[in-house]
């Protein structure tokens, strides 16, 4: 017990211990953990987290809630006018202590993880003029470094000069089980072939989509977490996070 509490201070001990801040980039695929990750990284370097598949969340609930998206397609009319008029953000929730997506000042974390919401967000973040704008965003979060942020782009577009990029996969299975219990958890009504479908599709459109498609940075740092703790990811992570920081 007392060499568990041990390796457990050493290991918070040590992460605390980088000298210079740093921006570190978390891409990869969908459910594969990239924001429980991401979440602990930040919390333990004192770091910003910023999730930007929940910006792009964010615009798709704006997207359905305004209508603007009719069998499975987006409408293109007045396209700009329509992104300018989503407000996304964040707010800090003091007793979460974690930054909540918002989108017109209105918290949205909960609606933004429903499957309907799953079902759009790789048609709507395939849109340019979307991107455009949330790329803008997510650089004006990095300005002062001391960020980890996750997504798709984040290490080859957004931040194409952080010091530590990390590319995450896992078998889309074990994804798909780890999102279900997630969605099961919160009362969602879902079952396991239709989440393997989404994770599935998703990957796709994220991966052939002519703007910013997935692909892993040149200098990225593959992370499979099929059969990982976030324990045991956090300690793979430690020495590369004390490298670049150096
Ligand atoms: O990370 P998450 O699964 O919540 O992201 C939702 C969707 O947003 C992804 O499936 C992807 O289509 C899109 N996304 C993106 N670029 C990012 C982050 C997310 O295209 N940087």
């Amino acid at each position: 017990m007392f060499s568990i509490i041990l390796a457990f201070i050493i290991l918070n001990h040590k992460l605390y211990q980088v000298s210079k801040k740093i921006v570190i980039a978390v891409d990869g695929f969908s459910s594969c953990g990239k924001s429980s990750f991401a979440k602990l990284i930040a919390k333990r370097l004192g770091y910003l987290y910023i999730d930007s598949g929940a910006m792009y969340r964010a615009v798709t609930l704006g997207f359905i809630q305004n209508g603007l998206i009719e069998d499975g397609v987006v409408k293109k009319n007045d396209l700009l006018e329509n992104i300018k008029k989503m407000d996304v953000g964040f707010s800090f929730n003091p007793n979460s202590k974690l930054h909540e997506t918002t989108l017109n000042g209105v918290v949205v974390e909960e609606h933004i993880r429903t499957i309907g919401v799953a079902s759009f967000v790789s048609i709507v973040a395939a849109i340019p003029e979307v991107r455009e704008r949330m790329v803008e965003l997510q650089r004006k979060l990095g300005v002062d470094k001391g960020i980890v942020m996750d997504g798709r782009d984040i290490g080859t577009v957004v931040f194409p000069n952080a010091e530590l990029k990390l590319f995450m996969t896992a078998d889309p299975k074990i994804r798909a089980e780890r999102r279900l219990k997630e969605l099961l958890e919160k009362g969602q009504p879902v079952n396991f072939e239709e989440i393997l479908a989404n994770i599935e599709e998703r990957d796709h459109l994220d991966q052939t989509r002519d703007v910013s498609p997935l692909r892993k940075a040149d200098d990225a740092v593959i992370l499979d977490n099929s059969y990982m703790t976030l324990d045991e990811q956090m300690v793979w992570v430690e020495k590369l996070i004390e490298e670049r920081a150096k």
